[in-house]
Parts: C-alpha cells; sequence; structure tokens
C-alpha cells in the first residue's frame, strides 16, 4: 500500500488551499491506498477557531469526518493523525494513534513539552515524532523523547534539510517516516511510505510505523 502520512486539509489549517474532498480526490488519482489528516493542532489554530464562536475539537474532527467520508467515496482509507505544537516553541510533531478522548483535552496536550508528552505516548501507546526537525527555526529535541523523526519531508516552499534529518535518525536510532506535508495541488504525492501489510485503522498504521514494515519515497 502506498501512504503518505503527512497531509492537511484547507477546512481545519488554514495555510492548507485543498479541501478535504479535493485532497482525496488527487490522492485517489495519483496512486494512493491511504493517507493520513494531519491538521495543525495547536494553540494558535484553536484560538483562531475560537474566534469565530466555534469549538476547535469537534471541528478538527469534522475536518477528518469530511475527509474519511470522501475517502469512502474515492476507494481511498483516511486516517486521522495530529502536527502538534506545543505553546513554548514552533517545532511541529506528528502524532498518529492518539486516541479521541487524549486528543479532545487539547489545552492540556498544548501545554506540555515534549518531555511531558513523550512520557503520556508511552503510556498510551501512541507515536509522537518530530516533523521536519532541521528546517529553519525548528529545534531538534532530545532524540529520547522520540519515536522518530520525519526524513524526508516533501513540501516544496521549505528546505527540510532532509538528508542532515536522515543521519540524525540513523546516528541516533530514531524511526524515520516521510510524507508529502501537503498543502496544495503541487504538493499531493511528493512522498510517503510503501508497505506489504493491510493498512485498515489507525491501529494498523502504528502496526506498520512499529515494526519498520515500509518503505520511504
Ligand atoms: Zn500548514
Ligand atoms: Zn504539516
Amino acid at each position: 500500500m502506498k501512504i503518505d502520512l503527512h497531509v492537511h486539509t484547507s477546512e481545519i489549517s488554514a495555510c492548507g488551499m485543498l479541501s478535504a474532498e479535493d485532497t482525496v480526490r488527487l490522492y485517489a488519482e495519483a496512486g494512493y491506498d491511504a493517507i493520513v489528516i494531519t491538521n495543525h493542532f495547536a494553540a494558535y489554530n484553536k484560538e483562531r477557531f475560537e474566534r469565530a464562536g466555534l469549538d476547535f475539537f469537534s471541528e478538527y474532527m469534522k475536518g477528518y469526518e469530511l475527509a474519511r467520508s470522501a475517502g469512502e467515496r474515492y476507494g481511498i482509507t483516511v486516517l486521522c493523525g495530529f502536527e502538534l505544537r506545543f505553546n513554548r516553541n514552533e517545532n511541529d510533531y506528528l502524532v498518529y494513534g492518539m486516541d479521541e478522548q487524549t486528543a479532545s483535552d487539547c489545552s492540556s496536550i498544548f501545554a506540555m513539552g515534549p518531555r511531558e508528552f513523550s512520557a503520556l505516548a508511552r503510556e498510551k501507546d501512541f507515536l509522537f515524532y518530530q516533523a521536519h526537525p532541521f528546517r529553519n527555526n525548528m529545534t531538534v529535541v532530545y532524540p529520547g523523547y522520540l519515536f522518530g523523526i520525519e526524513i524526508k519531508n516533501g513540501n516544496p516552499r521549505h528546505d527540510s534539510r532532509n538528508d542532515i534529518a536522515a543521519m540524525w535518525a540513523e546516528k541516533y536510532g530514531l524511526h524515520g517516516i516521510a510524507g508529502s506535508d501537503c498543502h496544495q495541488t503541487e504538493d499531493v504525492g511528493a512522498s510517503g511510505i510503501i508497505t506489504g501489510a493491510a493498512v485498515r485503522n489507525i491501529n494498523d498504521l502504528v502496526a506498520v510505523l512499529k515494526s519498520s514494515d515500509y518503505t520511504i519515497i
């Protein structure tokens, strides 16, 4: 299966130019079997929804649901992930397998840092990666807090220094993942993973990522 692990949709990510519907259609046309919607899960985004009188977490899940139901129509699996940012700095993290109840307490999560969130991820058995750790304005975090890092980020408007990220992952024994960081049409299908395993839900994906049973594209 061909899977993109890092995809944004415009209903939830203000920087996204593609609706959930268009994103899913373009990924189906590009031959992907699954995508993970990783919209911005951050205090600045929560505040943006609250200024409009909306509850951030329920909108976040509604945004995912739009993509998931489009996936049913276009015949591709759509899973829910998170691109998390904590309150104290500009690093971004990718999270897979965090349950809805844990995620719904978003203010508590945003108030954490990587150390505390890492402990939560271990306790609840979900996966915590730093996204594009060598982009400008990012600070690479202590490897012991992370399950892995993004070693290939396909976003063409940033230099993610993927070569350095890959070496860093190798040096510290971190699991490497890849995704397009799709925000607009030209980004669709820039990267991702290929696995022989059948990924039907987020638990299947977590199992694939844990077992390293995939290759980077
Ligand atoms: Zn974005
Ligand atoms: Zn992103």
